[in-house]
């Protein structure tokens, strides 16, 4: 691995809710450029380690460092982190939630926003509560990736969100995708996605169970990336 192009270093990182241990001594090294799945059904601790990333969970034990730096105020800005829950006040109109972001994200990009959602036929007029559960997970996507930083954390982007729509938001992660730049996206959908991820960080039970660049695991393996998720999960 090329030092240069080390974006995230995880050391050692572990996480205990009371007696429960939803993260055990896991490491990573993740480089600028690539697409991450992080794959593992409900429960293997997906969330907790993007939380504690994007700096809203505090780990037990363990350290992140980010271009070489400890997770700080100043790293956190440089972190686009898209929850899997939806967020968005009811009332609000789609460019009531797009001037909320850019009144809260100095580096987020208002044009390149309202030109995806253009694309992607969300209308900036429509309010949150007339939005199919398809259109706010578009919406919820594109939001996220119009932000200028290194590193965007996607919950489970695909949850809850019919075919049409994950091809929509599969097409955007892909063309969000720059040199400088890291994406992870946390997944159990991984048929629909595996096209598009180069590196594959498969959790189980806090622990991680394999990783390793997805054309790699794909031929030493002789199977899909769904395969894989089936080896390594069994019928979980
Ligand atoms: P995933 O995102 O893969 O579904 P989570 O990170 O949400 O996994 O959860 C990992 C484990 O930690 C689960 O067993 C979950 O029940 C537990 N957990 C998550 N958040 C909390 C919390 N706030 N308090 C106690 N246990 C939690």
């Amino acid at each position: 691995m090329n030092k240069m192009n080390e974006l995230l270093k995880i050391q050692h990182l572990s996480k205990y809710y009371y007696n429960k241990n939803a993260l055990n001594d896991v490491n990573l090294s993740l480089e600028k450029g690539k697409i991450y799945g992080l794959l593992g059904p409900n429960g293997s601790g997906k969330t907790t380690l993007m939380k504690i990333i994007a700096g809203l969970h505090k780990q037990t034990s363990g350290e992140v460092l980010l271009n070489n730096r400890p997770l700080s105020y100043k790293t956190k800005a440089n972190i686009s982190y898209m929850p899997t829950e939806n967020f968005f006040y009811d009332s609000f109109k789609v460019k009531d939630i797009v001037k909320f972001y850019s009144d809260m994200y100095e580096d987020f990009q208002v044009e390149n926003a309202f030109s995806t959602l253009g694309k992607i036929k969300v209308d900036p007029e429509f309010s949150i509560s007339k939005l199919s559960s398809g259109l706010v997970g578009k919406l919820k996507v594109a939001l996220a990736l119009s932000r200028n930083v290194e590193l965007y954390m996607l919950d489970e982007p695909l949850n809850g969100v019919d075919v049409l729509s994950r091809d929509v938001i599969i097409d955007l992660i892909t063309r969000s995708c720059g040199e400088n730049k890291v994406i992870v996206v946390s997944t159990h959908l991984v048929s629909e996605i595996e096209k598009i991820l180069d590196s594959l960080i498969f959790l189980k039970d806090g622990t991680i169970a394999l990783a390793g660049d997805a054309e790699e695991l794909r031929m030493s393996r002789c199977t899909s990336v769904e395969g894989i998720y089936k080896e390594v999960f069994g019928n979980d």
